[in-house]
């Protein structure tokens, strides 16, 4: 059994020692075990650490293009050279099965992350509109806040995009996924990027979340994560009028039109739904399925589901994890309780491991629109399936939401486009387009406030200049 302790944070371009002796063990989902454990951060930590972010932030601000993309690219190197253990100890953290933790949990921030260096590389491109010239400038010193269920993607989606722009970074990462951002930090330390440039404290979110929230020197949050800290954030922000960017939770529907490829529809969309056991802000899942392929929808997406191996995510034939928490698992537990809808698949007597925080892949059919399970976000193996008439009565159903995050169409290409044009979402994926790492990422509605990924991620991190002449 591996042990990892971790009693520093990174702050100023070094390894220092806690503020505080408080710690915060981390568990691993499958065997239940502690097997590590990192600082409990103070609001003195974040203090430090957004003190070293601010004596960075002119000199970083005005490197060249050539010389924030080198940095980059060398940081991108020292990441990927540490592939193979983020993946493992996204696993032990996590318990993300190995083939997908090396596939998503290590191999896509790698990718998003050698796109920053390439658009850091780039100068940003000035603007004339008639007398003025207008430029883009670094935001300032950002405060990135993340989650634990993409540990890694989601710190480099703001990290890379925020250095790219020419911003300096405080972190605080999940304190259930910390040591996957160690092995960030780490990389940090071997890509020799100037000191104070990325910083991470460790911590709880009441404490070091709400204080980087709230500090008067910290000019942009970033936050990922649930829609109720999301508003605790933007109201700290609000004080002090700070910028903040939120992507936030989702309740996406796989939409299946009448001329759709109705089996690789049902197929694609329980693999979308139950990627990570569920714990995708993305997942596709509410389905909805034209009548004329209901009953054919209900079977087979029962059938797939029962066919998941769920179990030890470092055995290779494993599908299904366990749940990152015994809080998210009984969370889950206490929705799928609360249904009314017919179950056709899983549940709480399903059968699942004896050890680790499982729930089995579940789906309910006749699902209504209205009820708990489609509104709300369950983070977990549960997919719900509702039958609409015509393409409009699946639009209005797709929208009954108060998220807006992702979505899908399948039918034929032109009559789903125009249903995927009508969708109140972020991203929709027609007919299994697939997830593109450079294209802008974000929600509408309660699923957040601006954009990550690409140029449209970098943009975020940058003020804009009016120079009249
Ligand atoms: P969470 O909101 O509980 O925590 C996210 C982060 O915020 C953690 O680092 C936490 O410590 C911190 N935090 C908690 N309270 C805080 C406070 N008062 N002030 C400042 N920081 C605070 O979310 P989670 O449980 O870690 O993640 C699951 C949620 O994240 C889901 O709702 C999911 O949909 C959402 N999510 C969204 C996206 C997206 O891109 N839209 C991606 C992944 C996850």
């Amino acid at each position: 059994m591996t042990s990892v302790f971790r009693d520093e944070h990174w702050i100023g371009g070094a390894f220092v020692p806690a503020g505080s002796g408080d710690r915060i063990e981390v568990e691993n989902p499958y065997t239940e075990e502690v097997f590590g454990h990192v600082p409990a951060g103070t609001a003195e930590d974040v203090n430090l650490a957004v003190s070293a972010a601010r004596a960075a932030f002119d000199g970083w601000a005005s490197a060249s293009p050539a010389e924030r993309g080198a940095a980059l690219s060398r940081l991108h190197r020292a990441v990927a050279a540490r592939a193979d253990e983020i993946a493992r100890i996204v696993g032990l953290e996590l318990g993300t099965p190995l083939k997908i933790a090396k596939a998503v949990q290590a191999g896509l921030p790698l990718t998003v992350l050698a796109g920053y260096a390439e658009l850091a590389a780039q100068p940003p491109a000035d603007e004339i509109i008639g007398n003025s010239l207008v430029v883009h400038e670094p935001a300032g010193v950002v405060g990135a806040i993340t989650p634990w269920n993409y540990p890694l993607h989601q710190v480099v989606a703001k990290v890379g995009a925020a250095l790219a722009a020419g911003c300096t970074v405080v972190l605080k990462p999940s304190e259930l996924t910390p040591l996957t951002a160690y092995l960030l930090a780490d990389a940090f330390a071997e890509a020799d990027l100037p000191a104070g440039v990325f910083n991470m404290v460790t911590g709880t979110g009441p404490v070091v979340g709400a204080a980087i929230a709230g500090h008067p020197d910290v000019d942009l949050v970033s936050f990922t994560g649930s829609t109720v800290t999301g508003r605790a954030i933007s109201r700290a922000a609000a004080d002090r009028i700070a910028k903040v960017s939120l992507e936030l939770g989702g309740k996406s529907a796989n939409v299946v039109l009448e001329d759709a490829d109705v089996v690789k529809a049902v197929k694609v969309g329980v693999g979308n739904a139950f990627l990570n056991s569920g714990q995708t802000c993305t997942a596709w899942t509410r389905m909805l399925v034209h009548r004329s392929h209901y009953d054919e929808a209900v079977e087979l997406a029962a059938k797939t589901a029962a066919g998941y191996t769920v179990g030890d995510p470092f055995d290779p034939a494993t599908r299904l994890g366990p749940l990152a928490s015994a809080a998210q698992k009984e969370r889950v537990r206490g929705f799928i309780e609360r249904a009314t809808a017919r179950l056709v698949a899983g549940g709480l007597d399903a059968p699942v491991p004896g050890q680790g925080h499982f729930v089995a892949p579940t789906v309910f059919a006749d699902v209504d629109p209205d009820s708990e399970l489609a509104q709300e976000e369950i983070f977990g193996p549960v997919l719900s399936i509702i039958p609409f008439g015509d393409d409009d009565e699946a639009v209005a159903i797709a929208n009954n939401s108060k998220y807006g995050l992702a979505g899908a169409v399948w039918g034929s290409s032109d009559r789903a486009l125009a249903v995927a044009r009508r969708l109140r979402t972020g991203a929709v994926d027609v007919n299994g387009g697939s997830f593109n790492p450079f294209a802008p990422f974000g929600g509408y509605k309660q699923s957040g406030i601006g954009r990550e990924l690409g140029a449209y991620g970098l943009a975020e991190f940058q003020q804009v200049k009016a120079i009249q002449r």
